[in-house]
């Protein structure tokens, strides 16, 4: 069926301040200034009930994405602390005592909340590429990754002998 410019933004009814398009509830394309109601890239064809569900949805996704970098940060924080701890208590270590224990076990607690807090980011990857260019915090891909093999890295290296 044929629509009138703007016809499809109209359907979503947006009530809240930002500017979303509408997203194709089948294969999450941005369905900003189309011209049917038929989605360009998978030939779904959208229907008004499900751009409103779509867009509840996605405004869901992008307040947990935004979420997600502030807790990306704090977790690549608790990692750096974790990996001070781990070799300050290795290197007390040479001289006996409990400090290398204290050390890993410390090391591999803070390891196992970067990792955690690291893998919150999975929620900007659940968003479609065009949403996660609109986030207002846009995502840091090298912190999450740094967070999370630094995590991983502490978790392991908390066992092995080194
Ligand atoms: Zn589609």
């Amino acid at each position: 069926m044929p629509l009138e410019p703007g016809h499809i933004e109209r359907m979503a009814e947006y009530d809240w301040q930002s500017n979303l398009p509408p997203m194709c509830p089948k294969c999450g394309y941005n369905l900003r200034g189309a011209t049917t109601n038929r989605c360009p890239e998978c030939g779904y064809i959208v229907l008004s009930k499900e751009i409103k569900r779509e867009a509840a949805k996605l405004q869901a996704l992008m307040q947990r994405a935004e979420e997600a970098n502030d807790l990306v940060g704090i977790g690549f924080k608790v990692a750096l602390v974790g990996a001070v701890l781990l070799v300050v208590g290795t290197v007390l270590g040479t001289q006996g005592g409990t400090a290398p224990i204290l050390g890993r076990l410390l090391g591999f607690i803070a390891g196992f909340i970067g990792l955690c807090l690291g893998l919150a980011y999975v929620r900007v990857l659940r968003l479609p590429h065009w949403a996660r260019d609109e986030l207002k915090n846009p995502p840091n891909n090298g912190l999450a990754i740094a967070t999370i093999v630094l995590s991983a890295a502490l978790m392991v290296l908390a066992f092995v002998n080194w």
